[in-house]
């Protein structure tokens, strides 16, 4: 597998704005460039007038693999201390100058890079004292990912820095005050000493920072200390991210720790409670909204046929099932769905599980187990991300519906028994599977063909069948999985797919088998809603003139949107403008759902606007209208 260096530099009028590196395989690196162009583009400092993305790459055998150095955190009252910590650690290099070379601190204030200072004679060793010596081909991994490229985390960063620099020859220790007027915290670092955070090293306020590489060997060995720091390719294994002081806090340190990132980087989720049922207008904190953001978009879960059909099986059969349905709770509500839902997507058999979540993690990890591969697209919903890891199987991710890559990594990752699975609508962002190209690989490669029909059911093909019927029935994945709580209006999941599989998914799947079954209410909404969609094909149509109406209002408002499924993304990249733009809608009167992290990957976070077939055209061009109009308030744009 290639891998590839890539590098992102964005100034403004010659004035530096940020920077970021990585060193990434082939199939990531695509997102890489991408995550990296929305952060310097999107930076706090300004708009990049250059912006500059390096991609190189590089052989692996070039690679050398570092452990992190061990990190422990020096807490200190204030800079004066800091500094103290710093002469300690010259002390503990028994360098016989130490005070020279804190003097020399202040002169590294203007250089981009660092200083490479001799420490026996105080003599600096950079070729160009301006420039200073850059220490960069570099990434970390923390459970098999790369993480410089991920996101901002100046404390991760700094960790790959230092040791890679902790390990150049000739280097005995490192010096670092941040020139970021808002961080103060500063460190120390050394392959015998670790890395040693200490927590304020200057002035909140002050840009004077820099760094000193810490040089002791001959005149003649320079020119290989500059070449590694500046050329030799590092990946640092086993960077933690910065641990809660769990210890100093008791036991529900993590929860107060955890809780407060995700505030502080915007992820925090809020939910709001909805008084009315879930039609196009709904009521919620005593105002009225449209809603632009429920999956259940033929308001199927609101029609007076399906609520009663429940009503009376509630009345008939009870509240509960009563058991799992290999023991008690069996009832033949159960199998009249399943039959129904067979005949709907014209499959041999179905299986009714208890959600769309639960049928992803029964169904996968029921196929699959250790020695097994799956092909996973990188946009899956999570129920199939969980499901993948639990079955144990080796997990090969490939490049969204790029079936190109899917071949390749077939190809490169052969087995003896495997599964390729994908969602055949994605989920937060509206584009269909290529369907034909991917059975058509699985079929060629002896693979399992599996997909996730939450949001295609009910929404794509002629009269609502899903993928299958969107493609004229030309082709036919082994199994489709899919919800019964989206545009079924109900809860539950299900499975299709040959008798023999069914039959050896309802012997095999643990989530099936130890969880007590369907209630009754539940059953009956969902098998009369599958006969309103065979009777009512005009609930399809009107939903998909809507999402072609929609579409053409944000295009002729000049944002470039398009959707053949319900799901019509806005994308904004950052979380917190994101959040400020969907809580700006609520405000005017419009319940749309800001999608952030981990939902979608860091920086990409949209408005995700769901449409509903009962939505009027007027509604609907209110809501686009709105959208443009605070969406370019917010400069959220991209
Ligand atoms: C919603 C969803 C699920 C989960 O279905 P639930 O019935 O809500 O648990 C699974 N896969 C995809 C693609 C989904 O969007």
């Amino acid at each position: 597998m290639a891998l590839y260096s890539v590098k992102m530099r964005a100034s403004e009028n010659g004035r530096h704005i940020s920077g970021a590196e990585g060193i990434v395989s082939d199939w990531q690196a695509h997102r890489c460039i991408d995550q990296m162009l929305r952060r310097g583009w999107g930076h706090p400092k300004g708009r990049p007038d250059l912006l500059n993305v390096k991609v190189e790459q590089v052989r692996e055998e070039e690679i050398l693999y570092l452990d992190a150095l061990p990190v422990c955190t020096v807490e200190v009252k204030d800079a004066d201390e800091g500094r103290e910590e710093i002469r300690k650690f010259l002390a503990s290099l028994s360098l016989g100058n130490a005070e020279g070379v804190m003097k020399l601190l202040s002169e590294t204030y203007a250089m981009r890079g660092a200083m490479l200072l001799d420490v026996d004679t105080l003599t600096r060793l950079e070729p160009d004292k301006e420039r200073g010596i850059r220490a960069t081909y570099m990434d970390g991994r923390r459970d098999g990912r790369a993480i410089l490229s991920g996101g901002k985390d100046p404390y991760q960063e700094a960790v790959v820095l230092a040791t890679k620099v902790a390990n150049a020859p000739n280097v005995i220790g490192e010096i670092c005050i941040s020139d970021d007027p808002g961080y103060v915290t500063g460190y120390v670092a050394s392959k015998a000493l670790g890395y040693r955070r200490v927590t304020k090293v200057k002035e909140p306020g002050s840009e004077h920072g820099g760094r000193i590489f810490l040089y002791r060997g001959g005149k003649e060995d320079v020119g290989q200390t500059i070449a590694y720091l500046e050329k030799q390719p590092v990946i640092v294994r086993n960077v933690r991210p910065l641990g809660p002081k769990e210890k100093a806090q008791g036991k529900w340190g993590f929860v107060e720790e955890g809780l407060r990132r995700l505030k502080e980087e915007n992820l925090e989720r809020g939910m709001k409670a909805i008084q009315t049922p879930q039609s196009s207008v709904i009521r919620c904190r005593d105002r009225e909204l449209l809603m632009l953001a429920s999956n259940n978009y033929l308001e199927m879960s609101c029609r007076e046929e399906v609520k009663q059909y429940a009503a009376q099986a509630l009345l008939t059969y009870g509240t509960g099932s009563g058991g799992s349905r290999l023991t008690s709770g069996n009832l033949e509500l159960h199998e009249a769905l399943e039959q129904k839902i067979a005949s709907f997507k014209e499959a041999e058999s179905a299986l009714a599980l208890n959600t769309g979540y639960v049928a992803n993690l029964a169904v996968i990890s029921a196929l699959m187990g250790k020695g097994d591969v799956i092909f996973s697209d990188e946009l899956n919903h999570a129920s199939i991300i969980d499901g993948c890891r639990l079955s144990g199987a080796q997990v090969v991710v490939y490049r969204h519906n790029d079936m190109e890559d899917l071949e390749r990594k077939v190809r490169t990752f052969p087995c003896r028994k495997g599964l390729a699975v994908s969602d055949a609508v994605f989920s937060m962002d509206g584009d269909i599977l290529r369907l034909p190209e991917f059975v058509r690989i699985a079929d060629r490669h002896g693979l399992i063909s599996m997909v996730d029909e939450a949001h295609s059911t009910g929404v794509i093909g002629r009269t609502g069948r899903g993928v299958v019927e969107h493609y004229k029935g030309v082709c036919r994945p082994d199994i489709c999985m899919g919800t019964l709580s989206k545009a079924i209006g109900s809860e539950g999941g299900f499975v299709c797919g040959s008798a023999r599989l069914i039959e050896y998914i309802r012997q095999k799947a643990r989530g099936f088998i130890f969880s007590t079954s369907l209630s009754p209410a539940a059953l009956a909404s969902s098998i009369k809603a599958l006969e309103v969609l065979l009777s009512h094909p005009e609930l399809v149509v009107s939903l998909r003139e809507n999402v072609s109406f929609f579409c053409q209002c944000l295009r002729e408002g000049g944002y470039a949107a398009s959707s053949e499924t319900a799901i019509v993304p806005i994308l904004i990249g950052d979380e917190k403008k994101a959040l400020e733009a969907s809580e700006a809608l609520f405000e005017e009167g419009y319940f749309i759902s800001a999608i952030r992290y981990p939902t979608v990957s860091r920086g990409s976070a949209r408005l995700r606007a769901a449409l509903m077939a009962t939505h009027t055209k007027e509604q609907l061009k209110r809501a686009a209208e709105a959208i443009l109009r605070i969406g370019r308030q917010k400069g959220a744009f991209l």
